[in-house]
């Protein structure tokens, strides 16, 4: 079975994705500075890390630098966001996608992927565009699925495990 590096936003969009997935050796990639405040991330953490012990997923981290002081968000991550041209959504796909191509390079890792793709939430054909132009720039295979209309299927069985599922995206902005 072939590896593939997904970058995962929260265990209720990786249920969904997951089952797409099937023919690959999944490693789950948490990096989502976005997601605040502390308490809410740490809850999105803990419950991506009980997800994947229970489906036997490798796991790979790697946290956002404002954990070990949650009033640096701004600063690190948020301002910029906010500043971004295009958008501050689209500044938080490109951030979380460039690092998850970048493990995949230092891993030797080719395909990959997002469990953003999940969510009717989510501005899907530019997460889908955005890792076709990365996948292209970098020599790696971005393995695209739609996971969207079984999204809520991915939503319910986290409900079910009696673990936690989030009420809004993950940025402050978001909260309201
Ligand atoms: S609304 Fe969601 S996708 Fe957009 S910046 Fe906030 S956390 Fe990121």
């Amino acid at each position: 079975m072939e590896k593939i590096l997904l970058h995962t936003c929260c265990a209720p969009c990786s249920a969904s994705t997951i089952t797409l997935l099937q023919e690959y050796e999944i490693v789950s990639l948490w990096f989502n500075p976005n997601i605040y405040p502390l308490k809410e991330h740490l809850a999105r953490y803990d419950t991506w890390n009980k997800y994947m012990d229970l489906l036997n997923i490798q796991k790979m981290e790697i946290k956002a630098d404002w954990l070990d002081n949650e009033t640096k968000y701004e600063d690190l991550w948020l301002n910029d966001a906010v500043k971004c041209d295009k958008g501050r959504c689209y500044y938080c796909y490109l951030k979380r996608l460039e690092k998850t191509v970048e493990t995949a390079k230092q891993t030797g890792i080719k395909n990959f992927s997002t469990t953003l793709l999940s969510s009717p939430y989510q501005k899907h054909d530019v997460i889908k565009q955005m890792c076709e132009e990365l996948a292209e720039k970098n020599g790696l295979n971005f393995v695209y699925v739609d996971p969207r209309k079984i999204h809520y299927d991915g939503v319910h069985k986290i409900k079910k495990l009696g673990l936690y599922s989030q009420r809004y995206c993950g940025c402050k902005l978001s909260i309201r």
